[in-house]
């Protein structure tokens, strides 16, 4: 029949042996979709017997996804088989719902769309007019498939903390090369690291990762040696600059306390901070501005000035930050050495993070001879922030991996469960 199939069109139902569509909408709760299934069965599944009869019908009531804002169900009388061989009945299938199913495949695979976007299951849960338990299974199921294969390690990784649930933090692992994440834990432990990695990859997989992109806030040194025996540390760039950036930031913060409040000296320090950590490279030098705190016309570069002829520490220090800085970012390790044997007379605080660059000085070097950074994971993280946010703080943990997993779409594996 013509209508039928523009109602099946409209409800997005493939099988064709879903028929006489009728549309009740009387009742408040919810639009009310009439059809039957019905077909020939030839074969009796259990026996393989021919002598089938059609033995009356059973009736499912299936959610389907809203029609218009509207909650609908499909009430499907669902024909009934028997075979007079072996006498077992038969229910007609179908591929709109599976089996043991209330809720039909166009709306879990909705809901899967809706998982892997930034919402919450309550607002999900009510927009398919299923109960926030059935978001979560679905959840699971989808966690479960899109869990990541152990099935190696790429040559370069990169590693990184975050705050997850609460206030912990956690480890999360990723390919620095495609950004795929690896794995993420609960822990930061080296315990939970070592335990991760020793139980899923064998020795040989571990041997193949040959470079570990991290920051130095984390102490893992020790045990990537032990858990990945030919990788070479890589010191995340950014986070050197990052470093190099706020020992000068200090610097100013402890400059700034010599100063009266109402001096314009105070004001060069405490209202154009930013000026001194750009590049003096990148100073406006010719055109001048209005500087209200100043109540002055000056270049960026003059206001620069009057903060560096203050003190000649903070001068070195200015000039030794920035010489380290655009050394990282360029990645050249010869300037990066000629940097740090000119440095003196600078700030303790500066002092303090040369110390560390000294120290850390082969995963410095080991930057500057690769193209590789951190900074992909900074995005994750913050993706990871956003769902947090959107989820009021998981408690589960299972369920906020899962979410995370979903939401980054990783290695989604598309089987099909419906059992034809
Ligand atoms: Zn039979």
């Amino acid at each position: 029949m013509a209508q039928d199939q523009s109602t099946r069109f409209l409800l997005q139902i493939k099988d064709e042996n879903v028929t006489d569509f009728r549309v009740d909408d009387t009742s408040k709760d919810a639009l009310r979709i009439y059809a039957n299934l019905s077909y020939n069965l030839d074969v009796c599944p259990n026996c393989d017997g021919h002598d089938i009869v059609k033995n009356g019908f059973k009736t499912v009531s299936i959610r389907i996804p809203n029609i218009s804002e509207h909650a609908a169900l499909l009430i499907l009388r669902k024909q009934r088989f028997r075979c007079k061989s072996c006498g077992q009945t038969q229910i007609a299938q179908t591929t709109l719902v599976e089996k043991q199913h209330q809720i039909s495949v166009n709306t879990l695979h909705a809901m899967i769309g809706a998982l892997s976007e930034d919402r919450t299951m309550t607002s999900i849960a009510s927009q398919f007019n299923v109960s926030t338990n059935t978001v979560c299974r679905q959840l699971e199921r989808l966690g479960e498939q899109t869990r990541p294969a152990y099935n190696g390690l790429p040559t370069s990784l990169c590693i990184d903390e975050f705050r997850s649930t609460g206030k912990q933090m956690s480890f999360i692992a990723t390919n620095a090369k495609n950004h795929d994440i690896i794995t993420i834990l609960p822990g930061r432990r080296n315990q939970d690291m070592k335990d991760f990695f020793l139980t899923h990859y064998s020795l040989k997989n571990r041997e193949k990762v040959t470079r570990v992109v991290m920051d130095f806030n984390a102490q893992y040194q020790s045990v990537i040696e032990l858990i990945f025996p030919n990788a070479k540390i890589v010191a995340d760039n950014f986070h050197l600059v990052q470093m190099a950036l706020r020992s000068l930031n200090q610097t100013r913060v402890q400059l700034i306390k010599q100063f009266n409040k109402k001096s314009r000296q105070y004001r060069v320090f405490k209202y154009h901070w930013r000026l001194f950590l750009k590049s003096y490279e990148d100073l406006e030098k010719d055109k001048t501005q209005w500087f209200p705190h100043l109540k002055d016309r000056l270049t960026q570069e003059q206001v620069v000035w009057e903060g560096l002829d203050l003190s000649e520490e903070f001068q070195n220090t200015y000039f030794s930050a920035h010489g380290l800085v655009e050394s990282i970012r360029n990645r050249n390790y010869k300037a990066f050495i000629e940097t740090l044997g000119l440095v003196e007379n600078v700030s303790p605080q500066l002092e303090e993070t040369i110390k560390t660059f000294i120290r850390k000085k082969t995963f410095i070097q080991n930057m500057m001879s690769c193209a590789l950074s951190n900074g992909p994971i900074e995005g994750i993280n913050r993706r990871i922030k956003q769902i947090k946010r959107t989820g009021y703080g998981y408690k589960n943990w299972t369920h906020f991996i899962y979410r995370i997993q979903v939401e980054f779409k990783i290695r989604v594996k598309k089987r099909n469960p419906i059992r034809k």
